[in-house]
């Protein structure tokens, strides 16, 4: 496969409720200095000379202020993470044979962490995932609160988002398993047998979760 401009699309999962962050609305209408994430993960993708297309999931009583942010095509997201992507996924258009699946609440993604997904597509993964390497020390604890073991975090990664697909495996992936509510697409693909290769994420990467976050993401605007 050769993924060029003319065949990738971006899928921005933006439907989810951000209870975690405590804001009055969904996360990826939050603001960031007077911008929403939505908008800042939006621009990443419009402007990156690999991708054609692309797609935003919003919460469905979004869709249209969505479109208003973006421009983009705005679909009605679904109750999971899983049901968001499957109805992005729905409307990418049938001459697009990669797809990227980012969580909106990565808003700062850099567009080299895009080039390696979409060059390692092109070099024929079937799936590409961006991981930083774990640095706090990891261990196993039980209902008690009692540590099991520790971990070897030597082996161990961080995923990121954008993930990368050959469309193909990605609809497979999903059809095989439509309820599983994954909330990773390459978790997928794995229980579906595909391989799936890394490329390095970047800190700027960071999921905006917790309300901490905000602050980092004033900080990189800021920068
Ligand atoms: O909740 P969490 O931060 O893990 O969600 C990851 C991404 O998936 C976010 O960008 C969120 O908007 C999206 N999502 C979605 N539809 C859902 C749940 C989450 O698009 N039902």
């Amino acid at each position: 496969m050769a993924a060029t401009r003319s065949t990738v699309a971006a899928i921005l999962v933006a439907a989810g409720s951000g209870q975690r962050l405590g804001a009055d609305g969904p996360k990826a209408f939050c603001l960031v200095r007077g911008r929403t994430l939505l908008e800042y993960a939006h621009s990443r993708f419009v402007a990156h000379p690999l991708i054609r297309d692309v797609i935003v999931v919003a919460p469905p009583d979004y869709v249209d202020e969505a479109k208003t942010l973006t421009g983009a095509t705005v679909v009605a997201g679904g109750a999971t993470r899983q049901a968001s992507v499957a109805a992005g996924l729905a409307a990418v258009d049938s001459d697009v044979d990669a797809v990227l699946v980012h969580d909106v609440a990565r808003a700062f993604v850099p567009a080299a962490v895009i080039d390696r997904v979409v060059e390692a597509l092109a070099a024929g993964a079937d799936a590409v995932i961006p991981v930083r390497p774990v640095t706090d020390t990891i261990k196993r604890v039980d209902d008690a609160r009692r540590v099991v073991d520790t971990v070897d975090r030597s082996t161990l990664v961080a995923v990121q988002t954008p993930q990368g697909f050959r469309r193909s495996v990605l609809v497979a992936a999903h059809r095989a398993a439509p309820d599983a509510a994954a909330t990773d697409d390459a978790g997928l693909v794995e229980a579906y047998g595909g391989a799936v290769v890394v490329v390095d994420g970047a800190d700027e990467s960071f999921k905006i979760t917790h309300p901490w976050d905000l602050v980092l993401a004033e900080a990189v605007v800021d920068r």
